[in-house]
Order: C-alpha cells, then structure tokens, then sequence
C-alpha cells in the first residue's frame, strides 16, 4: 500500500489550481504528492471567463482580457468600463497542459491515469480506491462528484435546480469584423422562450470570437437548437455572412442551492464537488482560486484544510436560493433581471456581489435596485427554509 502525504483526486480545474500552487511553495517540496485522473487531459475541453483585479496565479496563460463589457436587453443596454477588474479568459487546454508539464519536473509528484470509484476517510488517513489499486494519503483533495447529487437533492424539499448550459462556437472572418477590446458580457436580445437565455461575443482578435449561447434553464436542447440559434445570432446581431467555426465547446453547469459536502475527516471536496460553483451565476473558477489559496494557507499553518463554511458564505448562499427561487419560479424574466442590475448598479459593484464580496450596505444598495415585490416572497420564504 502506497502512501502520500495529498493525494488529488480529479485534474481538472480545482485538482490542478491546488496543484499549481503546491508547486509554488517550498513546503510542499518533500511532501510525497499523487494526481490522479481517469483522462489525459490533452482535450481543449472548456474556456474559462472570469473577473479579477490583481495578476491570478495563471496570469502568464491568461489567452485574452478586456477591460470593456457591452450588456444588452431589449430595454437597457449599456457599455461599461470594468476598471479596477479585468474580464479574463483562459483556455483549459493550456492550464491543463501548463501544469500538468510542470508537475512532471517535481520527483515528488505521481501522476497517474486511472479512474477513481471511491474515496474514503477515517480519523488516521484517507483511501482511493482506482480499478486495480489502493492509496493511503494523510490528506485526499477530492474533485470527483460520486454520487447522482440530483437525485439527493430532490429528496429535499428546499432545494431549486437549474441547468447552466451553452454551446460556444470559435468562429472566424476574413476581416476584421470585431473590437477586440471589448466583450459582450451578456445578449438578452434573443427568444426567452426555453428560460433565461443571452448571448457572450468574446473576441480575442479583429477577425477572431468565442460566440457563446447560455441558457439557465430546467432542461437543455438539443444540440441542433443551439446551433440554428448560434448562426441566427451571427448572421442577424453580428452582421457576419461568412464565417468559419474553429472550436466548438458544450457545457452543463449546476445552479443549485443543494449543498455539496465540504468533506468529512481526511477529505476534502474541492471544485464543483466542493461547492464552488456559485448557485446562481455557475461561476466557478474564481472561488476554484480562493479556496485552493485557503487550503495551501491552511496546509501552511499546519492547520485542518477542511475549510469550513461561514456567515459570510451562508449570507451569500441564502441570497443565490433567493435568485434561484425567484428563476425557477419564474417570478421575473432573467432579462428583465439583469436589465435591472445593471440600469442601477456600477458593473464594479454587481462583479463584487458575485464573487460574494460585498459588503451588508453594497447589499442592501443592490436589493433596492430589483422589484421588492418580486424578491420580497421569495426572500421570507428562503428565510423561512435556513
Ligand atoms: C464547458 C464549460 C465551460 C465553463 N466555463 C466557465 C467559465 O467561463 N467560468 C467559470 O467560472 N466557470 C466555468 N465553468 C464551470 C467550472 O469552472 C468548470 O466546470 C470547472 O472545470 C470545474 O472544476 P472542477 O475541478 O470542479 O471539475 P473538472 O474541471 O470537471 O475536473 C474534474 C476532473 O475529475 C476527473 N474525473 C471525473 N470522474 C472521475 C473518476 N471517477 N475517476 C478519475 N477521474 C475522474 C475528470 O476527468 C476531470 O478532469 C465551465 C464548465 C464547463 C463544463
């Protein structure tokens, strides 16, 4: 029986942001080290958008950045200056790639291509157990969703789900048809039939765009219903006639208010599997970030990464059940929604209230800015559920 000091279950974007980071600290140096995953990764499976004001630790692979956003609704549409943050975007392949080469260089560090079917804990150690093997770890950091969460969450009668799902077309022109300094954060102008649904036009040259089609919905379509409205768009908003598609990407993401458990004794979720796509954006990879920043800290100070919940989340996670409420219960039109947000707020401060960052009076400032008539039900009955 083989035994590490952390064994990462999953390399994906949490298993390998933490691993990232072990590789930056010298502590982490002698400590014997195991990745384990059941794919290559050599996929450019996924892009990462996101906001940050400072350099993030994958600064140096970050393959476009605006500073500019365009918002568009039927009713309001806008373009704002992001300043201080920075909307970035981030190719999996090359995080996948970066580390995953890097990790290769560390003696220290076993990587290993298996698939995982459980992983378990008492208060000593931790176990993986793969197809034809068995691992003991003082600590597992654990990004694989085991159990079908659907079917746990609809046992309990609180819980909202909605799908984030999207097709994302690279597409390129003969000419230069975009601006790539600014990207359009969100399109409502489209059919609001099937639920929320906007567009993202993410231009990373003159000729050159990611052309995304988001729906929050209960249900996704099927696949040739994201394409007929991938090349309406382009043909009808973007004006473009001629096109080729250089990329394609489809995603699903959870937008639940279920809670993911944390982990339990020598475990530790990380990731989706940890809680930390945010309920009611499927954002992720920011709080990917913070949380493997929180555990290297904890791991530094010799303290348990278990990192547990506090007020400050749980005030953010009845917020994202309020809004997910008020989604699935159609209580507003998404468009409508964010019209709303965006007509009365600086875009700096609704980045701020998604990275749960906020502060009591920027809330407060924010709640007043939406339809209290729609968002008061809504937040007694959450407040009722807690
Ligand atoms: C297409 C797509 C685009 C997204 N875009 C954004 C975005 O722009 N911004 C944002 O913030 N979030 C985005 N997300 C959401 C989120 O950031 C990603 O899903 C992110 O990859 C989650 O990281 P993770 O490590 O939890 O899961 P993953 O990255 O999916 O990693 C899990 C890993 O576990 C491995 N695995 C699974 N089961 C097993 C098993 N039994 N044995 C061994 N290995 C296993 C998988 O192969 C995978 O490598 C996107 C998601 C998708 C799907």
């Amino acid at each position: 029986m083989q035994h590490y000091d952390y064994i990462i279950t999953g390399a994906g974007c949490a298993g390998l942001s933490l691993l990232k980071r072990m590789m930056m600290h010298k502590y982490f140096c002698n400590k014997k080290i195991l990745l384990i995953d059941k794919d290559k990764k050599n996929n450019n499976d996924r892009t990462w958008c996101f906001w940050e004001k400072q350099q993030g630790v994958f600064e140096d692979i970050v393959y476009h950045r605006w500073q500019q956003i365009d918002f568009y609704t039927d009713d309001f549409s806008a373009r704002f200056d992001l300043q201080p943050y920075q909307y970035k975007m981030i190719r999996g392949i090359d995080l996948y790639s970066t580390v995953l080469n890097e990790a290769k260089q560390h003696t220290n560090i076993d990587i290993i291509y298996n698939e995982v079917y459980t992983v378990f804990s008492n208060e000593s150690y931790a176990v993986v157990k793969t197809a034809n093997n068995e691992f003991h770890a003082t600590y597992i950091f654990n990004s694989i969703i085991f159990n079908d969460w659907k079917q746990q969450a609809l046992l309990q009668n609180n819980i909202h789900i909605l799908l984030q799902h999207f097709k994302g077309l690279m597409i390129e022109t003969n000419e230069d048809v975009f601006d790539e300094r600014i990207a359009t954060f969100m399109d409502f102008r489209v059919d609001q039939s099937n639920g929320t649904t906007f567009v993202y036009v993410l231009p990373v040259a003159g000729n050159k765009a990611l052309v995304e089609y988001t729906l929050f919905s209960e249900k996704t379509l099927q696949q040739d219903d994201y394409d007929k409205a991938l090349e309406n768009y382009i043909y009808s908003f973007l004006n473009i006639k001629k096109y080729i598609k250089t990329h394609t990407e489809f995603g699903v993401i959870p937008m639940t208010n279920y809670n993911f458990s944390e982990g339990r004794e020598r475990i530790v979720n990380i990731g989706t599997a940890g809680n930390q796509t945010k309920a009611s954006s499927g954002y992720t990879f920011q709080f990917i970030q913070k949380h493997s920043a929180k555990i290297i800290d904890a791991l530094l100070e010799n303290k348990n990464p278990l990192i547990e919940k506090n007020a400050f989340d749980k005030r953010f996670h009845y917020y994202d059940s309020i809004l997910l409420n008020v989604l699935v219960n159609k209580k507003i039109n998404g468009d409508k929604l964010f019209a709303q947000l965006f007509k009365n707020n600086l875009p700096q401060t609704i980045l701020k209230f998604l990275d749960n960052e906020t502060t009591l009076t920027e809330e407060l400032k924010i709640m007043n800015s939406v339809s209290l008539t729609t968002f008061l039900p809504a937040a007694i009955k959450e407040i009722i559920k807690f």
